[in-house]
């Protein structure tokens, strides 16, 4: 048993370090305060490989494990949970069409979705249906030209700003084996798009909902092959969980780095704050947690990328606990900072709003403990 990362990983980690802090860290806030991020912005990150992270070399992608992407997400988010976990979302996509696009439908999506000129969405959740996905509802039916789209998407992260979707829509009977998963473009004739989502943190991302009314999709846009959609959404959860997670991580890291340094600067009673012993335990508390937390998460990556049996069980608990550890230190960060903890200039207080929407969404918390659950009722013979 080998913990250490290879030289390769930790050069992945310092590249992405690095690119986050010139070209993500200086204008993390002024993105969030825009509700945007620069498309330019995705170019400049495909350069190193990451629109396609785990994209088979094959198919053009960097071809990375799980556990190597994990890395890349935490170091992202050590400058903006954000924006890496927006990366996060068309990666998943980039996957899908290498794993499932017909040989055409490949040729034509995939090289601009690894050189980033075409950023893409993913969307599952309705209205009506979240954690309930394969209860959705939005209609594909099949006419002579193609398909015609009616329904609407909730929550979709991209959302009027993504070049393409990756729509999960019933073609079937009801329940998970009556829906396909179907391409749609930008500028589609009937797609249309809400008003921008308000929300607390992933500001710099734009949320909206996607209605299709009538919207026409080519036949060729099928994924794969109809009746397996709601397969294929879920595969890519497993990593995305990680993804998630390693988000997590990294942006608390980030806020305990600040807070380490913060406390050697602070004064209060005439010495600085970290000399108080009850906050060189807190210190050490959040210090414990990250470190098991990033075990964890990196043993979870290492099934998934084993193919073992219980990997869909580790992803899960990995999800769970390390999105909860980031958002508890984080939010312990903002305390040690005191009132500047709560001023933007900071950076504290967006890391803890940017952490909180992990617990929510790849499958809230609650989903995560349902899975383990299940999984350790079945085994239990
Ligand atoms: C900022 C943001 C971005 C998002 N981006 C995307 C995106 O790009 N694409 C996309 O498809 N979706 C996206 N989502 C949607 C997200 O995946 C869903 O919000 C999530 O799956 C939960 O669904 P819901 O909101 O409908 O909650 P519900 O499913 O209505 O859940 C409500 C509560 O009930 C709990 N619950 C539900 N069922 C059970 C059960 N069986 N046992 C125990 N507890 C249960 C839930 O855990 C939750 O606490 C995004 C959401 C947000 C907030």
């Amino acid at each position: 048993m080998d913990f250490a990362l290879s030289e390769e990983q930790e050069a992945i980690f310092d590249m992405a370090t690095a690119f986050g802090e010139a070209e993500i860290a200086p204008h993390a806030q002024v993105w969030e305060r825009e509700g945007t991020i620069p498309k330019d912005l995705w170019p400049k990150l495909a350069e190193l490989g990451f629109g396609g992270l785990y994209v088979s070399e094959e198919n053009g992608g960097s071809g990375l494990s799980r556990l190597d992407a994990t890395l890349v997400f935490e170091a992202l988010s050590q400058s903006c949970a954000s924006v890496a976990a927006f990366l996060s979302i068309h990666n998943m996509c980039a996957k899908m069409l290498d794993n499932y696009a017909s040989a055409e439908l490949r040729d034509r999506y995939l090289p601009r979705a690894l050189t980033m000129e075409t950023f893409f969405s993913y969307c599952l959740t309705e209205p009506g249906s979240g954690s309930d996905a394969a209860a959705l509802k939005t209609r594909a039916e099949r006419t002579n030209e193609g398909y015609v789209m009616n329904g609407t998407k909730a929550f979709i992260s991209g959302g009027g700003y993504s070049d393409a979707y990756i729509v999960m829509a019933r073609t079937g009977e009801d329940g998970p084996r009556g829906i396909s998963s179907i391409i749609v473009d930008d500028g589609a004739e009937g797609l249309s798009f809400g008003g921008l989502e308000d929300k607390m943190g992933w500001r710099s991302q734009p949320t909206r909902q996607v209605q299709f009314d009538d919207c026409k999709v080519p036949a060729g846009n099928l994924l794969g092959e109809e009746g397996k959609g709601f397969r294929y959404a879920m595969a890519g959860l497993d990593g995305g969980r990680l993804n998630i997670a390693a988000c997590s991580l990294g942006a608390a890291q980030a806020a305990l780095d600040a807070t380490l340094t913060y406390m050697g600067e602070r004064k209060a009673f005439g010495q600085p704050i970290d000399q108080f012993q009850a906050l060189q335990f807190r210190l050490a508390e959040m210090e414990i947690e990250l470190q098991a937390a990033r075990t964890f998460l990196r043993q979870a990556a290492w099934k998934l990328d084993e193919n073992h049996p219980d990997a869909t069980k580790f992803c899960a608990m990995a999800k769970k606990h390390v999105t909860e550890v980031g958002s508890r230190v984080a939010d312990q960060c903002l305390q040690l900072h005191g009132g500047y903890g709560y001023l933007a200039d900071y950076g504290i207080e967006k890391i803890v709003r940017d952490l909180r929407v992990h617990q929510i969404l790849e499958g809230t918390n609650e989903i995560m403990r349902l899975i383990v659950a299940r999984q350790m009722l079945a085994e239990r013979g």
